[in-house]
């Protein structure tokens, strides 16, 4: 289907969940406060997949919060990757709890994940994601602080690890590394995460720094740790301008020499990629985002309770894909709509 300015909605990103057991500072630095209502079930997920395929979705991904989060995620897996007509079912994850999924996952129908990491270093991992060991079995809705004794607990950067290899050992492939760039924190390790390409056959992915949320703690976060695509590219000479396809998102490719996979740069806050916007989101509790950055949400849950005629569900969603604004609102307050990439699905 296309918008009213004529792009292709091809992708649809469904959160499954809000929780998360990481408080990344960038994301959710407080911890995440547990929603009132419950979020969607395997059933209304893949009744949202089905009408979105009959509008010519061909490529779903899952996400939150922490998708993992969810017991059911290996039969949220299974029922999307059921749907006809679903090529592309990827899922981007923190990793925590990926080693002892990674296989159910990939057995259930899941094609590929994106796994984010943003940094190499022990240390800098628990100042970035809020944590250091969690239980390992993250239950649902839980946070790290509410569970099991410091005896049963997981070394958080060990697992994200065990995450990734597991991951390639599943063939969920192409793994894909997702860095969120941020100046004084984890700049001076661009470069090696560049070279994973020559080692690993997985894509790095690095992503600029969004101001989410309309707070005081957002907005100096993100002056003090912004930094551009253009300055990391030029901080990393060796890359060439790659041919790879630009795939489903809008990242600008490169290629170092020699290497097998390919580094992308996402630059949501530095340059608008609107016009190569292929996408909605559904939230965990059932809204369509027509745009990331947009405050206009439609509320499917009606219509999902309701054991209604699907064709009203297709309507809904034709109707938010309909309502696509040409672009995001630029300058300064582009992300002032969204509370946090938890809450909305990033
Ligand atoms: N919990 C999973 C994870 O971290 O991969 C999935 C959800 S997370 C919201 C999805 C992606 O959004 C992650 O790669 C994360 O780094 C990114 N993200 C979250 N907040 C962001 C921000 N303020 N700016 C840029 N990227 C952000
Ligand atoms: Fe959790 Fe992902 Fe947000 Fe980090 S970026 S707090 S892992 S939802």
């Amino acid at each position: 289907m296309q918008d009213s300015f004529g792009r292709t909605i091809d992708y649809l990103r469904i959160s499954v969940t809000e929780a998360c057991n990481f408080r990344c500072v960038y994301c959710a630095p407080n911890g995440h406060v547990a929603p009132q209502t419950s979020p969607l079930t395997v059933e209304e997920i893949e009744r949202v997949a089905r009408a979105a395929v009959a509008l010519g979705v061909s490529k779903i991904r899952l996400t939150g919060g922490e998708p993992l989060l969810r017991r059911d995620i290996v039969e949220i897996v299974r029922a999307v990757a059921s749907v006809q007509g679903v090529r592309d079912l990827a899922l981007t994850t923190n990793g925590f709890l990926l080693a002892r999924l990674a296989r159910e996952l990939a057995n259930a129908g899941l094609n590929r994940v994106n796994i984010s990491l943003d940094t190499l270093r022990r240390e800098r991992f628990a100042q970035i994601t809020g944590v250091r060991a969690i239980s390992p079995t993250g239950t649902s809705e839980a946070q790290p602080e509410r569970q099991a004794g410091e005896s049963a607990r997981q070394d958080a950067f060990d697992a994200v690890w065990a995450g990734i290899r597991a991951a390639e050992d599943a063939g969920l492939a192409p793994v894909k590394i997702n860095v969120v760039a941020l100046r004084g924190i984890n700049d001076d390790e661009f470069e090696d995460f560049a070279r994973l390409t020559l080692t690993h056959p997985w894509h790095v992915r690095f992503i600029e720094l969004m101001p989410v949320g309309a707070n005081d703690a957002a907005r100096e976060l993100f002056n003090r740790h912004f930094i551009s695509a253009d300055e990391l590219i030029a901080r990393l000479p060796e890359l060439a301008q790659s041919d790879a396809p630009r795939g489903n998102g809008p990242a600008r490719t490169y290629r170092l020499p020699g290497a097998e996979t390919t580094i992308g740069f996402i630059t949501p806050a530095s340059e608008h990629f609107c016009n190569a916007c292929n996408r909605i989101r559904v939230t965990a509790h059932g809204a369509v985002c027509a745009c990331l950055f947009g405050s206009n949400q439609m509320d499917l849950r009606q219509v999902l309770c309701e054991n209604v005629n699907e064709n009203a569900l297709q309507e809904l969603l034709a109707r938010a894909i309909g309502s696509k604004p040409e672009q995001h609102p630029s300058g300064d307050d582009f992300a002032i709509h969204v509370q946090a990439m938890s809450k909305i699905g990033g």
